[in-house]
């Protein structure tokens, strides 16, 4: 895939403007406009092609669970050249539309793929990152953009006895490009988040038998999927810069309608026919039934004894519905996971679940996973569909140093701590894309990304016509961001319960909610105005 690289680096020289580390959504577009720009840009991505999560997370089942029309770039020169099949489409759908973004935009020349950044170093005297890679090779840039997102480094499973294992293991997060035999296999899995809960009904289907060893139980809901709406799709094609400002206006960059109405606010009826209609509408509108649902635990639970009725009346087994459902926490505090058949799975005589509350494992044996029971349960596969080490596993990968040899994460010990989620004081001339502080994992990636590369794009365009070399995040600016994400989350149920949007400080229970939760919209509106205001929060030199 490294053939023909176009470098455009200053001749005889490995000096860029600008590397771009990641190819996924947001490295595509960053390269995109960088290169537009006419600056001098390198891509740097580990796959051998674009996509990012899309390409790593290649599992029987995955899919998006935001809607096509807006899970894709606002861009009138590609919208109306593409067309989705599904409403929340699979996997190699997205992969496809990834790919024919970059061939569209022209960017895969300037990627070196299967290449891994195993360090930067910032170099105050020269201005610049030093970028090492896993080929021995040395590059250094001006601006360095992490476009590496937050759901990229894999938790890898550290059972005992993995190693003896005879049957073979994958991990939902890296699933290999190979067939992976399913087919008559006695199969495992680990994990009932977002990923195991759109694993399990496939693996269902084609496994002689199927384990599912549940932790905790997740709340989940049908996506109700189905074709794309063609004259929907048509109507946004039709304006597309109108409908990137209407999105721009939206809390979560997509177009869920959302409830104005708190649950105290209506009739018994009329709450059952809020609860009706979102359900019927589907996926994430489960969480957008009652304005206050995220911030009162009455309305919140009116939800979740809904979705735990309609599960009951899914489920044959009582008493799996039991092992199933969730009580301990409200619905909507963890990630709601959107499924297509997942309950029904269970309903199948060839699945068994596990409960690791009442039977831990005790250790992986060469045949399979012996629990504290005693049992044994005997396997040809195993799925580990374990998560990720979210929001700082991939920037502390990537070995970022500044010039007192500190990297991001050392200085963020107490949670993230960034401006605007963009940058993080100390580190000039380093972008996040979609990262801590940014609405991130709350809103449309998709879109989060590009209007997080259209700042930066802006912002690099205005210190060149300044004249300016540096840009860094100033401290108080850090500091006052810092306070309004903590009062946009700060009377968020979800704060209260841990999920891996919320860093806990072990010496003293205090709490961080690491992504911003006062909504796109708020937060698009910030950036307008520090703009406006000519970059406030940013130090130039
Ligand atoms: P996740 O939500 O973090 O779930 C990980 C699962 O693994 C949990 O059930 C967890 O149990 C379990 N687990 C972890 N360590 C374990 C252990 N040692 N033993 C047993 N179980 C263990 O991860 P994910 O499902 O990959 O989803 C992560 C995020 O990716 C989602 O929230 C979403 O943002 C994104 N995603 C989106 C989609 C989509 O668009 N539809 C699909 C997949 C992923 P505990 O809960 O007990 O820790």
């Amino acid at each position: 895939m490294n053939e023909g690289v176009v470098t455009r680096a200053a001749p005889g020289t490995n000096a860029y403007d600008v590397i771009v580390i990641g190819a996924g959504a947001g490295g595509i577009y960053a390269v995109h406009r960088i290169a537009e720009r006419g600056m001098t840009v390198l891509g740097l991505e580990r796959a051998p092609d674009v996509g990012g999560v899309w390409y790593h997370n290649r599992y029987p089942g995955a899919r998006v669970d935001v809607e096509a029309y807006h899970y894709c770039f606002l861009d009138p020169d590609l919208y109306a050249k593409w067309t989705w099949t599904e409403r929340y489409p699979s996997q190699p759908e997205i992969l496809s539309y990834l790919r024919f973004a970059a061939d569209e935009y022209g960017i895969r020349p300037f990627y070196r793929f299967s290449t891994w950044m195993t360090g930067a170093t910032w170099d105050p005297a020269a201005g610049h990152y030093v970028v090492r890679t896993d080929d021995g090779a040395t590059y250094t840039c001006r601006f360095l953009i992490m476009a590496t997102g937050q759901l990229s480094r894999s938790r890898t499973p550290s059972f005992a006895g993995l190693e003896t294992f005879e049957g073979r293991w994958v991990q939902t997060s890296e699933w290999p490009d190979e067939e992976v035999a399913v087919d008559g296999q006695r199969v495992g899995v680990f994990g009932t988040g977002s990923s195991g809960v759109q694993v399990i009904p496939q693996l269902a289907k084609r496994a002689a038998r199927l384990t599912v060893f549940q932790r905790t139980a997740n709340f989940s809901v049908p996506a109700q999927n189905g074709p794309v709406d063609a004259e929907k799709y048509a109507a946004i094609a039709g304006d597309v810069d109108a409908e990137w400002r209407t999105m721009r206006a939206s809390p979560i960059a997509s177009d869920v309608p959302l409830p104005t109405a708190n649950a105290a606010d209506l009739s018994p009826a009329e709450q059952r026919a809020e609860l009706e209609a979102c359900w019927a509408r589907g996926g994430h509108s489960m969480n957008a039934v009652f304005a206050d649902q995220a911030r009162d635990y009455a309305a919140n639970t009116l939800v979740a004894d809904f979705v735990r009725a309609k599960v009951r009346d899914v489920l044959d087994d009582p008493k799996r519905a039991d092992v199933l459902l969730p009580t301990e926490y409200p619905i909507g505090s963890r990630r709601l996971c959107v499924d297509t058949g997942y309950y029904e799975a269970y309903n199948r005589d060839n699945v068994e679940i596990v409960n690791l509350k009442t039977d831990p494992v005790e250790r992986i044996t060469p045949r399979g996973v012996l629990t504290r029971s005693g049992r044994e349960h005997e396997l040809d596969l195993i799925v580990f569909a374990l998560g990720f080490d979210a929001f700082t596993g991939a920037l502390a990968g990537a070995n970022i140093r500044n010039e007192k040899g500190q990297s991001p994460t050392d200085l963020w010990s107490r949670g993230p701590r960034t401006y605007l989620g963009l940058m993080t004081h100390g580190f000039p001339n380093l972008f996040l894309l979609t990262g801590a502080g940014s609405p991130s994992v709350l809103a449309n990636m998709i879109l989060g990304n590009m209007q997080h590369v259209d700042f930066v794009t802006d912002l690099i365009a205005h210190m060149d016509a300044h004249g300016f070399h540096e840009v860094d995040a100033t401290i108080d600016a850090e500091d006052d961001w810092g306070r309004e994400v903590e009062a946009a989350a700060s009377d968020l149920i979800r704060l209260e319960v841990d999920n891996y949007m919320v860093h806990v400080n072990v010496d003293d229970g205090s709490r961080v909610f690491i992504p911003y939760a006062g909504g796109f919209h708020r937060y698009v509106a910030h950036c307008e105005r520090v703009v406006a205001e000519g970059y406030t929060g940013f130090a130039f030199s």
